[in-house]
């Protein structure tokens, strides 16, 4: 049985190593990536489906000059999240993004200016610079902190945490916008949505899928927007492809939505084009 044991070890071992090596590589690519600031974001309308208006931009990262070829968001930030370097990139991203919704908000000025909506992960929200990180890209990039959203997990909100606490109330007394993304995938205590100043919830395409057919999804969707009405929270519907979803996410009451239907995410001229024609 030993043998046999070590044989599996021998024939598995190659494997291991081939994919230690990639996942080496892949991390001292991603710190040169970095250092140069190869990524880029692409922003992604959100719309308030009453009125047919961009309210606002969803910065998603992208990294394109692999030699492999594009290396998918969910597979390149994963690896940052676990190595750390998601720090220097997250502080990229704001940096970046807030430069470029306040350079979108000069160039077409509106009552309402267009808010630009920033993924955070867990590990930046417990990070101790993270809250100096917001206040210098919303200096430099002369923004005003009510155009800013910052997207978290529930995974954030789960684990009770006095530094989060604390962070999450200064920020909303600077008027920076809260969301919790990907909403219902995770073990989302209704508690959290009460003790902490959240001002949005974005639900999960997952929910989004299978409107209008499926008729227990249809009433999961009508809960958590009359849940979000009640406790005073917007709601983003995410990953609207049809019609059909639309026109049923209406009729709940669902006012916000962001999804192929309206737009994919796009580059920042793309997104002043967008923002004009719905004017
Ligand atoms: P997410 O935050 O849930 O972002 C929404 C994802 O859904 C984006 O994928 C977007 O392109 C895609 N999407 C939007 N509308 C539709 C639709 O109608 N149909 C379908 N099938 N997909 C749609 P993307 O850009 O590949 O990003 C994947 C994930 O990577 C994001 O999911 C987010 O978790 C993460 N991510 C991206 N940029 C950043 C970043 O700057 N920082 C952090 N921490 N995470 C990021
Ligand atoms: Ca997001
Ligand atoms: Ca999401
Ligand atoms: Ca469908």
């Amino acid at each position: 049985a030993k043998a046999a044991g070590k044989r599996q070890w021998r024939r598995f071992l190659p494997e291991l190593r081939d994919n230690m090596t990639e996942r080496h590589d892949l991390r001292a690519r991603l710190d040169r990536a970095i250092a140069d600031e190869e990524f880029s974001l692409l922003y992604q309308p959100v719309v308030d489906m009453t009125a047919g208006q961009v309210v606002g931009f969803e910065a998603l990262a992208r990294w394109p000059h692999t030699r492999r070829g594009m290396i998918p968001p969910l597979q390149f930030i994963a690896l940052a999240e676990e190595t750390g370097q998601i720090t220097p990139l997250g502080a990229w991203v704001l940096r970046n993004a807030a430069a470029d919704i306040a350079r979108l908000q000069s160039r077409t000025p509106r009552p309402v200016p267009p808010y630009v909506s920033v993924n955070v992960s867990a590990r930046q929200w417990r990070d101790s610079n993270f809250l100096n990180e917001v206040r210098t890209s919303l200096d430099t990039a002369g923004l005003r902190p009510d155009s800013l959203q910052l997207e978290l997990t529930e995974s954030v909100l789960m684990r009770p945490d006095a530094h989060i606490d604390a962070l999450l109330r200064t920020l909303k007394d600077l008027g920076v916008r809260i969301a919790v993304d990907d909403f219902g995938t995770g073990f989302s205590s209704l508690r959290y949505l009460r003790e902490f100043p959240i001002d949005v919830l974005k639900i999960d395409k997952t929910f989004i899928d299978d409107i209008p057919e499926d008729p227990r999804q249809v009433a999961l969707v009508e809960g958590i927007v009359h849940l979000a009405d009640t406790l005073g929270l917007q709601v983003i519907a995410e990953g609207i492809e049809e019609q059909s979803q639309r026109e049923l996410l209406a009729g709940i009451g669902c006012r916000f939505g962001q999804g192929y239907l309206f737009a994919p995410p796009m580059n920042l001229e793309e997104s002043e084009i967008v923002l004009r024609r719905t004017e």
